[in-house]
Order: C-alpha cells, then sequence, then structure tokens
C-alpha cells in the first residue's frame, strides 16, 4: 500500500488508557486463531471454552463479544474499569489504534479520530513516520 504523504513528518499521539476505543456504538474487534489462543492463555482457560464464552462469528471471521450498555452503546466483554482484563494478548486491531487507515486517509480523517480519542493532541509525543507505517502494515481490515 501507498502511504499518504502528508504525515511524513510523523503524528501526535499518546494513549492516555481511558478506555473510550473499547466502547461506543456495536462494532467488531476481529481475532485470529493466533491471538484467540493468546488471550485463553492470558486468561488460563482452553481455547475451546474462550470461543465459546468471548467469540462470536461472522463472515467465516472470529469478533470479540460485546456487552450492552446502554441504548446504542457497547463495550468489548473485557473491558473492566477501563481497563482492558487481556491487554498483554489483546488482538492487533486493538494494539494499532489510532493507526487505521481510515484514520490516516487525510489530515480531516485524523482530526475526527482526535474527537473519538483524546490521546490524539498537539501535547502527545510525535511518533515518528516509520512507526506509523509499521503499525498501518500490522493492521487487521475493520468491518
Ligand atoms: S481512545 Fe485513545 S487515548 Fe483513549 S484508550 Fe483508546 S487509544 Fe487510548
Ligand atoms: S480486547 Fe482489550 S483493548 Fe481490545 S477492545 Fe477489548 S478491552 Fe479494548
Amino acid at each position: 500500500m501507498t502511504q499518504p504523504d502528508w504525515y511524513k513528518e510523523g503524528l501526535r499521539f499518546q494513549c492516555t488508557e481511558c478506555g473510550k476505543c473499547c466502547m461506543g456504538k456495536s462494532g467488531f474487534v476481529w481475532v485470529s486463531e493466533e491471538e484467540a489462543a493468546a488471550m485463553a492463555a492470558t486468561l488460563e482457560i482452553s481455547l475451546p471454552l474462550f470461543k465459546r464464552k468471548y467469540l462470536r462469528q461472522r463472515d467465516n471471521r472470529y469478533a470479540l463479544v460485546e456487552k450492552k450498555i446502554s441504548e446504542d452503546n457497547y463495550a468489548c466483554i473485557f473491558l473492566n474499569d477501563k481497563k482492558c482484563l487481556v491487554y498483554k494478548a489483546r488482538p492487533t486491531q486493538c494494539r494499532t489504534f489510532p493507526w487505521w487507515k481510515e484514520n490516516l486517509t487525510t489530515e480531516e480523517s485524523w482530526k475526527l479520530a482526535a474527537n473519538d480519542c483524546e490521546g490524539i493532541n498537539d501535547d502527545a509525543p510525535l511518533v515518528p513516520y516509520s512507526q506509523i507505517v509499521q503499525l498501518t502494515r500490522m493492521n487487521t481490515p475493520v468491518g
């Protein structure tokens, strides 16, 4: 993929661990078989049990179960008091936020992402272009 030029100088971001990106409208955190196994190991449960309790299937893929908080407001099943219960083994989709292609298409899309992610702000440290490129390459398509 050709990387857009507009962030060649890097972008400012530092996660504040506010937990907001783990909640909101209903959506999908996609999980590979390897990621599911890593999360199961972190929780010290078997993979079949992990799949039964925490995964749902859609279009031949797995996604994490979400819990309904209120009308049109959901949270990831692993979000607990703003903390991720499987943080060390969290899926790539989580690890690479906010460096998703849709957030980096234009400067405008990055500014829009900042409305939902307080870690994107002018006081945050500069993340170099090379690191952004690396993170976007790790990313899983978001559905
Ligand atoms: S919304 Fe942004 S600052 Fe908050 S936890 Fe997610 S990545 Fe971190
Ligand atoms: S797995 Fe963890 S980081 Fe990913 S959405 Fe769920 S709570 Fe957030």
